[in-house]
Parts: C-alpha cells; sequence; structure tokens
C-alpha cells in the first residue's frame, strides 16, 4: 500500500495551495518554500512515489511535465533567461516529498547545478 503525501489532498483541494495549473494529468502549485523568485511544482495527479516507480503507463503523465512546465515558465515570463527543471529521487537525491514533482525554478541566474 502506497502511502498518500500532503500533494495528494493539495491534487484534490482539501488542503490550500497557490496552485497554477491543473489537468487531468498534473497539477502545479507554487513551493511552500521558495528557492527562487519562481519556484514551482509539478505534480504527477496519480500517486506515483518515487522516479524508481515509474512504469510504462506513465510516460505520457511524465512527458506532460515538460510541457506544463514550458507553459508556466512562459506566464512567468522566465522562458526566455531560462530555468532549471528538477526531479529528486530518495535520499541521495534530497527527495522529500514521496509524490513524483517536477521543480521549476527560475527569475534569477541559480548558480552552478550542485551546490557541493
Ligand atoms: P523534494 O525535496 O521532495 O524534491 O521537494 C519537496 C518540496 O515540497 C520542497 O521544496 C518543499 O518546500 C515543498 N513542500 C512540502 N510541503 C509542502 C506543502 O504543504 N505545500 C507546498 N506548496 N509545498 C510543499
Amino acid at each position: 500500500m502506497v502511502e498518500e503525501t500532503i500533494f495528494s489532498k493539495i491534487i484534490r483541494r482539501e488542503i490550500s495551495a497557490d496552485v497554477v495549473y491543473q489537468d487531468e494529468l498534473v497539477t502545479a502549485f507554487r513551493d511552500i518554500s521558495p528557492k527562487a523568485p519562481t519556484h514551482v511544482l509539478i505534480v504527477l495527479n496519480v500517486l506515483v512515489p518515487t522516479v524508481n516507480d515509474l512504469l510504462p503507463i506513465h510516460e505520457e503523465s511524465m512527458g506532460h511535465l515538460f510541457t506544463v512546465a514550458l507553459k508556466i515558465a512562459r506566464s512567468e515570463g522566465i522562458a526566455e533567461d531560462g530555468y532549471r527543471l528538477i526531479i529528486n529521487c530518495n535520499r541521495h537525491g534530497g527527495q522529500e516529498v514521496n509524490h513524483i514533482h517536477m521543480h521549476l525554478l527560475g527569475g534569477r541566474p541559480l548558480g552552478p547545478m550542485l551546490a557541493y
């Protein structure tokens, strides 16, 4: 049995979040603790805990993360200057919430890819 996280409640609108986009496959909302002027999380509506749990049936929705990220980057006005897309996996990847999500970060130069 896969444990739900707070993201499932945000997707179902049971708890509040600053949702910037939602469709049948993904939900996007602003990170509660933003690391850049734009920091949006784009989350699969179905609960897949980590990249390690992906199956071929998830390919459409995982691909959709990228086109939604682009749509949001454009609407945030950061597409031309650029941005970073991150998906963390498990402990070494720094994943805190076990519900697959892509970080869209931008609005300032983001520095080197890794802090160390
Ligand atoms: P991860 O480390 O799993 O890749 O990223 C999880 C992200 O979710 C973190 O950046 C964290 O700030 C964000 N987050 C955790 N709980 C909440 C919440 O309840 N609401 C929102 N909007 N973001 C959250």
